[in-house]
């Protein structure tokens, strides 16, 4: 069992380089992000503008939708902020750091399984052989295990060293946003979106957007973090998944199908993957989550089990079964 995940796929050094980032963006006097770069916004499923507070994170204010339960960022960056300072993304330390992240083999080798499940799930519901369009493919590993399935991919990730990388291996990747995609009209049998709707200002738009791409009877699949995921539930703010700059929506079973079906889009799958188990034992010991993981202070009997891999993988599958996983995947249909 590998017990430093977070140093060995270089996740530590990312992060760290992404706290030092997200200082700049304080108001010292207010603890806040500067006010001048921040607006106030609805909620981004129902728009709504009532809401419960949950927490502050690194200046950010975290908060439930008292109308549809959705959780969000409100106030948040400003576009115009968002882009000056991702105007030079690709030199920027925590991007480049990701990618080394991406392309490390301790961390594909979590990740190949997780997108062959994803794979597996879409090749239930679309045609074999069909054609899957990946929104913010990356490096492109998901569009390399779905060909190796069988299926024609087409990726777009504007972000110039992943798309790099993917280019590299043959996969065909082109630089735009959809919008500026000029992609034909019921052209694909499939569009999937891995870690991307967290990060839209206007997830619903992006559904609507894409409606007319997709073949009648296609499907959206998409993997989003489960906010009410074992490990998010346990550590509340200190959960990684926590970040008011990268991630404006946080979705739950209801909340994410709501935004679907709002969408006129029908829910074909629904389930949750990804234990997330080594930061919630830490934190059960008092220790800090994102450390190595450490069993020695656990009661004798869950040390045992925890150390046998069968035992671990009783307790991951205990999580997945209950719907605790740390991402949610959905896969809906547009209808016929
Ligand atoms: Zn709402």
């Amino acid at each position: 069992m590998q017990t430093n995940f977070d140093e060995i796929t270089g996740r530590k050094k990312f992060f760290d380089n992404v706290n030092k980032e997200l200082n700049k963006l304080i108001d010292p006097a207010t603890g806040k992000v500067k006010a001048d770069l921040v607006e106030q916004v609805n909620c981004p499923n129902c728009e709504a503008n009532s809401y419960d507070p949950l927490f502050v994170k690194q200046g950010f204010d975290f908060v439930r939708c008292k109308n549809c339960n959705l959780v969000y960022v409100t106030p948040r960056l400003l576009e115009s902020a968002t882009l000056a300072y991702y105007g030079d993304a690709p030199n920027q330390e925590s991007m480049v750091d990701w990618l080394n992240v991406l392309a490390n083999p301790t961390n594909q080798a979590w990740q190949i399984p997780y997108f062959q499940e994803a794979v597996d799930i879409l090749a239930k519901l679309i045609p074999a052989n069909g054609k899957i369009l990946d929104i913010g493919c990356s490096i492109g590993l998901f569009m390399e295990i779905a060909q190796k399935s069988g299926f024609e991919c087409v990726g777009l990730e504007p972000e110039p060293k992943s798309r790099e990388y993917a280019l590299n291996r043959g996969l065909d990747v082109r630089p735009q946003l959809f919008n500026d995609a000029g992609l034909p009209p019921a052209s694909f049998d499939a569009i999937t979106m891995f870690g991307v709707l967290e990060h839209l200002s206007k997830p619903k738009q992006m559904l609507a957007d894409i409606w007319n791409t997709l073949k009648p009877g296609g499907v959206v699949m998409v993997i989003v973090p489960n906010v009410y995921s074992f490990a998010n539930g346990t550590l509340h703010e200190q959960a990684r998944t926590f970040t008011g700059r990268n991630h404006l929506s946080y979705f739950a079973w209801d909340t994410l199908s709501d935004l679907f079906k709002r969408s006129g889009y029908e829910v074909a799958h629904l389930d949750t993957t990804l234990a997330g188990l080594d930061a919630v034992l830490n934190h059960w010991q008092f220790n800090d989550p994102h450390t190595s993981l450490s069993l020695d202070l656990l009661p004798p009997k869950m040390r045992a089990l925890l150390q046998d891999p069968e035992g671990r993988a009783k307790f991951e599958k205990f999580i997945r079964d209950w719907d605790m996983g740390l991402r949610l995947r959905l896969a809906a249909r547009k209808p016929k």
